[in-house]
């Protein structure tokens, strides 16, 4: 059971990266959406090391306000991290993460909210069109999202968007969490937990334009799937373990080949069969190796996730200092 309506508080998280020419029609929309949800809410913006004017409105937001925390991160550590970022500060019984660039509608996290209620500990949202995307970037999507669904353990529906609502439950486990590369949309989908599913249309973009160009989506496809699949690696084993059972054929043939016909030069067959094997098998220890080290590499430098400059909180108004 959720707790009554009085008392829920629902914390909204938005990373923000230079964003300044939509912020505001955004908290405009925000708000309107939160005046019909009715609970107590905190608003939770992570500025991602904007180089626009952002910062300075976030501040400003955060004056008018008393339901406004902002932190700014000390550069740009990526959507993701500035989420956890946010996540880390957040104390409601829910946490909804939503764009600040209004193409996910503020509307929606109202149907978050109520399928929350009826028992759900995360709802993650599907667009069902995606509005304003260039066709390139549908099409790598889709691919994107059906490979990661069968080469991973995390069921992460086709399409599914960032937007999403997690329960406190949910988000303690997820703030367990110590890897380093975190793709946040895997993660959720990872944990378990009740999940419901609300499907909406994308927006195109009401201002300002889409952080990612292709090669970082790209770097970011391939982080996700390598942080949630070991395949990739794997295909280096297999491909030892194939080079090695061919050479092996491949040695048995000149075998007998040189014991049938004769051979011309002397230890030619059994070189052959020697390198060609213990290429293999070379291969083979490679790939077992890397696939650790590829693990290690990431873990063991152990850097903090994120840095962050400057937080402003509600409390701290009051604060003479
Ligand atoms: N964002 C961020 N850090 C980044 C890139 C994006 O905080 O490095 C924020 C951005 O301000 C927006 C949200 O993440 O609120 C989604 O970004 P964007 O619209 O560029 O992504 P898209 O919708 O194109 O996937
Ligand atoms: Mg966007």
């Amino acid at each position: 059971m959720k707790p009554n309506d009085n008392d829920v508080m629902i914390s909204i998280i938005i990373p923000v990266y230079n964003e300044a020419d939509i912020l505001t029609d955004f908290l405009r929309a925000l708000d309107g959406a939160l005046a019909f949800i009715g609970f107590n809410h905190e608003l939770i913006f992570i500025d991602d090391g904007s180089t626009d004017n952002s910062w300075n409105l976030l501040t400003d937001i955060f004056h008018k306000r008393t339901d406004t925390t902002i932190v700014s991160l000390s550069r740009r550590f990526g959507k993701d991290t500035a989420i956890f970022a946010g996540l880390g500060k957040a104390v409601g019984d829910a946490v909804v993460v939503i764009d600040a660039d209004l193409q996910d509608p503020p509307d929606i996290i109202r149907d978050l909210v109520e399928k929350w209620q009826s028992g759900f500990d995360i709802v993650i949202t599907v667009r069902k069109q995606r509005q304003g995307e260039h066709w390139i970037r549908k099409v790598a999507a889709k691919f994107f999202y059906k490979l990661i669904q069968k080469i991973s353990d995390c069921d992460l529906p086709p399409d599914s968007g960032d937007l999403c609502l997690l329960d406190r439950r949910a988000v303690d486990v997820v703030l367990q969490f110590t890897e380093r590369t975190r793709y946040f949309k895997g993660l959720i989908n990872w944990i378990g937990f009740r999940r419901g599913i609300v499907a909406y249309t994308r927006q195109k973009r009401h201002g300002g334009k889409s952080k990612w160009n292709y090669m970082q989506l790209t770097a970011y496809a391939i982080d996700a799937i390598t942080s949630y699949s070991r395949l990739p690696l794997r295909l280096w084993t297999l491909a030892g373990i194939a080079a090695a059972g061919i050479g092996f054929c491949y040695g048995v043939y000149v075998f007998f080949f040189t014991l049938i016909f004769g051979g011309r030069v002397p230890g030619y067959a059994s070189m052959v069969m020697l390198i060609l094997f213990l290429g293999g098998i070379q291969l083979i220890s490679i790939g077992v190796i890397s696939e650790y080290i590829g693990h290690l590499f990431m873990e063991v430098k152990n850097r903090p996730l994120f840095v962050v400059r400057e937080t402003k909180i509600p409390d701290e108004k009051n604060d003479p200092e």
